[in-house]
């Protein structure tokens, strides 16, 4: 048995890339002869999208081999699918981060951390828990355990896109934003900061990566229940990652401009203060946590549901 029918993936046509070998029978390890050629062509898709977002000024150096890696690791042990769900995440987030660049660099781009140009970090903190799951479906034996990681890796990425999105369009708001936990009004921009643009864009990229994932799983019946826990799962991480953002999130306080940032160097050429929060727990840590629950939280889900059927 090479595949699970439940999640197969289209394969590349063998006649662009024939590197079937003979497997001894029962070597399940290396059940997927097409996985070398996908990973070689996972390598050639990443240098190429990296590049162009190079130059598209989205990406830092150090965020290509960020996206060399997520995009290598997905695209090999995953599949086509897998693949282009995160062409859709980056891409998707790259327009919104240059949507109304110049109104919202007048608000709030002081107050983050980084520019729109991602780096290596950030790249690893919104696509890192996906990649470590593209990698244990890539091998996983069971059809059980390959499902709870396809689906743990929808919510993961879903949380990711959630979060960009929320992020990059919130801060277009009218609405003051208020903290997820106390309900005080604070400038845009702070982390922890809601609006309702913002929730309703956090909405729309989780159930916008769940179906888009979906679709590219050919709609299978047996996943059509992906769209949902993405919206569920996705919402539900940006909501974590505000509420890390809120309590323990290091921030930082300008003495020169009065104001409250996440750098360590503002933007006016200041050495900040410690304001609140754990140190260590800069922006990609919180988003690193906030897609480890989203993910875990789908898988949660999934795994659940067979119990549950069993049970029956
Ligand atoms: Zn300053």
């Amino acid at each position: 048995m090479f595949r699970s029918s439940h999640v197969a993936e289209p394969m590349v046509p063998t006649t662009l890339f024939s590197s079937h070998r003979n497997k001894a029978p029962g070597n399940r390890a290396v059940s997927d002869p097409m996985r070398g050629s996908r990973l070689l062509l996972g390598l050639l898709f990443s240098v190429t999208i990296g590049l162009i977002a190079y130059r598209r000024r989205s990406l830092s150096r150090s965020g290509i081999a960020g996206a060399m890696v997520t995009g290598t690791t997905t695209f090999g042990m995953g599949g086509w699918s897998w693949g282009l769900s995160l062409i859709f995440f980056f891409v998707s987030s790259s327009i919104f981060s240059h949507f109304r660049a110049r109104d919202k660099a007048n608000t709030a781009n002081d107050k983050f951390s980084k520019g729109s140009r991602r780096d290596f970090a950030q790249v690893a903190a919104n696509g890192g828990v996906a990649t470590l799951l593209a990698l244990s479906y890539g091998l996983a034996h069971s059809r059980f355990l390959r499902k709870v990681c396809l689906t743990g890796y929808a919510g993961a990425l879903s949380t990711a896109t959630a979060d960009t999105w929320a992020t990059e369009l919130g801060v277009l708001s009218l609405h003051q934003p208020r903290l997820i936990t106390t309900g005080k009004a604070v400038a845009p921009g702070t982390s922890g900061g809601i609006t309702p643009l913002g929730t309703a864009a956090a909405a729309s990229g989780a159930l916008a990566m769940g179906t888009v994932f979906w679709l590219l799983q050919r709609c299978q019946r047996s996943l059509a229940a992906l769209p949902l826990i993405a919206l569920v799962c996705g919402l539900a991480g940006s909501m974590v990652d505000s509420f890390l953002g809120a309590t323990v999130q290091a921030m930082y306080y300008c003495p020169h401009c009065q104001k409250e940032t996440e750098r360590r160097v503002h933007s006016c050429g200041t050495k900040t203060q410690p304001l609140r929060g754990i140190a260590w727990l800069n922006n990609d840590a919180v988003n690193f946590i906030a897609t480890l629950c989203g993910g875990l939280m789908a898988m949660t889900v999934q795994a659940g549901a067979r119990l549950w059927s069993k049970a029956k």
